[in-house]
């Protein structure tokens, strides 16, 4: 992967140097405020014995009932690197438009978010101050979608600002996933990793799903540096969290792929999927 590595192997990186590879990593785009808070009989939770929250969840409208994804986006700005923050709200616009559009035939009334932060640095997030590392997150309680812009990158063809738009639409799919309720697990303040996993590659998946006609060919070579090898450029403590948590760069590639193909949130029914698949 192309991406920027700006530390030897061994040495201890700056912080710096960790949020740089961040977008590229898709690291820890995350959810907080509840949304992946459990119910505390783990065991039904994660069967998927009838009845089970998980089969609750996989047997969703959302994937049967929903409409196509993807689709071009009008008013994207033709030379993307060039004004960040408007690229990003071009975009935000448009996944707004896709998912209600989306939503509706599955009888699902869409809300956009209640804002869409684009920040310089976590502490102006609405939540997730005190989180890792971030490129991007969801205040699940506020509605709020927050995305980490830092550096205006300079590169017209879009190739540094296209992890910030797939973190962005990665955001937007854990607003839908609340919307939707599918991460509202009231009564529980265990969280559960696998279940987590499933969220975050769903999230994955979707995101690629609402982006494949936008920039088909800059969500290839993302997904492909997550296939081949993007997770030797990050430090084994980062890597193995992300994995925990996200689950690992070679699922999400997976996921990536099955939503970019098929366009639909059908394809991106993460809580059937054998536990191989999101790990
Ligand atoms: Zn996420």
């Amino acid at each position: 992967m192309s991406g920027p590595r700006d530390w030897s192997p061994g040495e201890v990186p700056r912080r710096g140097a960790i949020r740089r590879i961040l977008p590229v990593l898709l690291v820890f785009a995350v959810i907080v405020g509840g949304a992946v808070c459990l119910r505390s009989d783990l065991q039904n939770l994660l069967g998927t014995a009838p009845g089970s929250a998980r089969a609750e969840v996989a047997a969703h409208r959302f994937y049967t009932g929903s409409g196509p994804l993807g689709g071009r986006c009008e008013g994207l700005p033709e030379e993307l690197g060039a004004d960040t923050g408007a690229t990003l709200n071009a975009l935000a616009h448009c996944l707004d438009r896709t998912w209600r559009a989306a939503l509706e035939p599955a009888g699902i009334d869409y809300e956009e978010p209640e804002e869409v932060r684009l920040v310089g640095s976590p502490e102006e997030a609405a939540c997730g101050t005190e989180d890792f590392d971030w490129a991007g997150i969801y205040c699940g309680g506020e509605g709020i979608v927050n995305v980490l812009v830092e550096d205006d990158p300079d590169s017209p063809d879009g190739r540094e600002i296209f992890p910030m738009m797939f973190t962005l639409a990665h955001e937007y799919a854990h607003h839908v996933q609340a919307v939707v309720g599918i991460s509202a697990q009231d009564g529980s303040e265990v969280f559960d990793e696998a279940w987590s996993r499933r969220l975050e590659l769903q999230a994955d998946c979707l995101a690629a799903a609402t982006l494949r006609d936008v920039q088909p060919y800059l969500l290839n070579d993302l997904r492909r540096s997550l296939a081949y090898g993007t997770e030797t450029g990050a430090t084994e403590e980062v890597a193995a969290e992300r994995r925990d948590s996200h689950g690992s760069f070679r699922s999400s590639a997976l996921w990536m792929l099955r939503g970019q193909k098929a366009g639909s949130a059908g394809a991106c029914n993460t809580w059937k999927a054998p536990e191989k698949e999101v790990s």
